[in-house]
């Protein structure tokens, strides 16, 4: 984790803004700072013009903290975030956004699941899209359950994409991942379809994949004190 995990949030939230990844206030971002503490953007503020002093202070079942200076209401859709942390203590943030070409996955709700790309299927396997939830209601936790432990990022039905890590960046970072493979498999698509890789060779990668959590897991296990990894992004 950085620093300054206000600025951290604040450069990102840049970032999702100045590259497309949200339009007027869409999006939120949020880091785990303590047990029960997380520092969440704040609900109708675009991600582009974020303050560190306009971010809010919450604990885990999305009450604002007493001392907290924002004066602003957490985002709305902070619960998603919650759950993420109740349900993977090794995760320490969580992005959501809802890029253009993630987004018409999820719509169409293709996953990002045919073997093209060796990177996507070593780091990830795939990107699953969830059952469709309504805005801010507690679907929106729940539609995320069945894909939290296995995966750090997902394609929300008809609404838009959301990635865990370690810290904001590989959060940042998987959102980017999910972002330009849509676009990949987009161009895939129109040109009548690619090439996927040989099963052989996706089961070399999934062994691949399973050998790096088990490293990852036991660096944790070594260094617990430091959650700064995901082990599932090998
Ligand atoms: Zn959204």
């Amino acid at each position: 984790m950085g620093k300054d995990v206000r600025a951290d949030i604040c450069e990102v939230g840049k970032l999702l803004y100045d590259r497309g990844y949200v339009a007027s206030n869409d999006g939120n971002i949020s880091v785990r700072v303590g047990e029960n503490e997380v520092v969440v953007t704040p609900s109708g503020v675009s991600k582009g013009r974020m303050e560190p002093g306009m971010l809010v202070r919450c604990d885990l079942d999305g009450n604002v903290l007493p001392g907290d200076a924002s004066g602003r209401f957490p985002s709305s859709e902070v619960k998603m975030h919650l759950a993420v942390y109740r349900a993977r203590p090794d995760v320490r943030a969580v992005v959501h956004a809802h890029p253009v070409f993630a987004t018409a996955f999820a719509i169409c709700r293709r996953e990002l699941a045919e073997p093209y790309l060796p990177e996507l299927v070593l780091n990830f396997g795939k990107i699953p899209v969830t059952d469709f939830a309504m805005l801010s209601t507690d679907e929106v936790p729940q539609s995320l359950m069945p894909f939290v432990h296995d995966y750090n990022g997902v394609l929300l039905a008809n609404h838009g994409a959301v990635a865990w890590g370690g810290d904001v960046w590989a959060a940042f970072d998987l959102m980017e991942t999910i972002e330009h493979s849509a676009k990949i498999y987009k161009a895939v698509h129109d040109l009548g379809g690619g090439v996927p890789l040989a099963p052989e060779d996706v089961a070399h990668l999934e062994r691949l994949r399973a050998f790096y959590r088990q490293r990852a897991a036991h660096r944790d296990d070594a260094t617990a004190s430091d959650s700064g990894t995901t082990g599932a992004n090998a």
